[in-house]
């Protein structure tokens, strides 16, 4: 039996695990829970899951949490704030961590799994985008698993060689083809992008997600972290990763090899196989997934992605090769400038414009020499962006 802390549980990655984890209850038991403020949803998961922890964000939302369990009669212990979501990643109980808590306040607490040496399935892309060599030196100074739920680095991990990751240059890959959806603006007129609203941009014509990655889908923002994502995981430079556009979304990534092979993984798009596969890795599980009808589907297309349209797409690639906290601070604008686009302060085509006068602005360091110096560069692209938007 294997202890399991889902950070983030509320989440649609959340909602997803504990999907999988309720068909396996042979192999898995629930050790801790995490959410922010949702604590109906999460008192209702600790119902069924019964976990020994519970975190949420506030002293208040922890009262509120504490009253709801003890009606139903629950002895979930209930905790608050990054210390205890960094103690319940870390805890003896727990061989496995989610991590799928959205953004840069999944930092710390992924960190801390790192650093206790866990199998740690990292669904969270802004955390290693932020800190990148720093979280992958904690990994394996620590002999932590690092196993990809982005569907397409899952893709890329299956398509990989199995001893990839001790002998990483020596394989004969040619290139990493990341596929893209385009998201819900692939084909719309590029002048009209200005009045999208948020409820058109967060609705992903092939994925339901939360409503930061939606957008980061719709600028393709998402595809930028996961190329850099990519760098990190597979230590390929950004020369050797490329986006494809794949509007199905059937085919999860690709891996091409000198000899003219490309290796591909297919599956519906849902996150339930990158999850399961992950958790039961190098087993396989039920995932709860449809198999895929290639007979029905009929036709996979593709085109090269457009960064005139998508320019989100391509401060990500700038970020990468300028290297160091350049990623941290493209990471933090675009949290910001997401934000206020889904608050209705700032126009669609202002989110890539925002970021782009961030990275302009801000006095980028040629590496990451701690999380302290990281979380300073972090606090200092938010002012930026704030003060660009007011
Ligand atoms: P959601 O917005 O659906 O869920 C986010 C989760 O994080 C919720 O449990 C939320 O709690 C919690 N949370 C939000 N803010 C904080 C905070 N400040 N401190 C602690 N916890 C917080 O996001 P997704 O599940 O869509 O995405 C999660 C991560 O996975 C992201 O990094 C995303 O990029 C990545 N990902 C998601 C995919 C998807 O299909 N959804 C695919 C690939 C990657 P509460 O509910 O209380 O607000
Ligand atoms: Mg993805």
């Amino acid at each position: 039996m294997q202890g399991i802390t889902i950070l983030g549980a509320t989440g649609s990655i959340g909602v997803s695990t504990l999907d999988v984890l309720a068909r396996h209850p042979e192999r898995y038991s629930v050790h801790a829970l995490t959410a922010h403020s949702r604590v109906d949803e999460l008192a209702a998961q600790c119902e069924q899951f019964r976990p020994a922890v519970a975190v949420v964000g506030t002293a208040d939302a922890a009262q509120r949490l504490s009253r709801i369990l003890k009606q139903k009669g629950l002895h979930t212990q209930v905790e608050y704030g990054e210390a205890a979501l960094c103690a319940v990643a870390g805890a003896p109980e727990c061989d496995v961590v989610m991590a799928a808590i959205v953004g840069a306040a999944g930092l710390m607490p992924t960190l801390a799994a790192a650093r206790a040496g866990k199998k740690l399935l990292l669904a969270n892309k802004e955390a290693l985008v932020m800190s990148g060599q720093l979280f992958i030196d904690a990994v394996n100074i620590n002999g932590a698993t690092l196993l990809p739920i982005d569907s397409e680095h899952n893709a890329i991990f299956q398509c990989l060689p199995h001893d990839y990751r001790r002998v990483p240059h020596q394989h004969g890959i040619a290139r990493i083809l990341l596929t893209a959806s385009g998201g819900p603006f692939l084909t719309r007129a590029v002048e009209t992008l200005d009045t999208v609203t948020p409820e058109e941009a967060v609705a992903h014509p092939n994925w339901v997600m939360g409503r930061k990655i939606s957008v980061d889908s719709a600028t393709m923002m998402n595809k930028g972290l996961e190329v850099i994502e990519a760098h990190w995981l597979f230590g390929a430079p950004a020369s050797q990763i490329d986006v494809v556009i794949h509007p199905q979304s059937v085919i999860h990534s690709m891996v091409s090899y000198v000899d003219g092979s490309v290796l591909a993984q297919l599956g519906n798009p849902d996150m339930r196989t990158p999850i399961a596969h992950a958790l039961a890795y190098p087993e396989r599980i039920v995932s709860g997934v449809e198999p895929l009808d290639l007979a029905r589907l009929a036709t996979l297309d593709f085109a090269a992605p457009d960064f005139d349209r998508f320019p989100c797409l391509k401060l990500a690639y700038e970020a990468l090769r300028a290297g160091g906290t350049a990623p941290a601070v493209l990471n933090a604008a675009n949290e910001i400038a997401v934000q206020a686009f889904l608050d209705r302060r700032i126009g669609f085509r202002m989110i890539d414009q925002v970021i782009a006068r961030v990275l302009g602005k801000v006095q980028i360091q040629s590496s990451v020499s701690c999380v302290d110096s990281l979380l300073e560069q972090d606090r200092l692209a938010r002012l930026e962006a704030y003060a660009l938007i007011d």
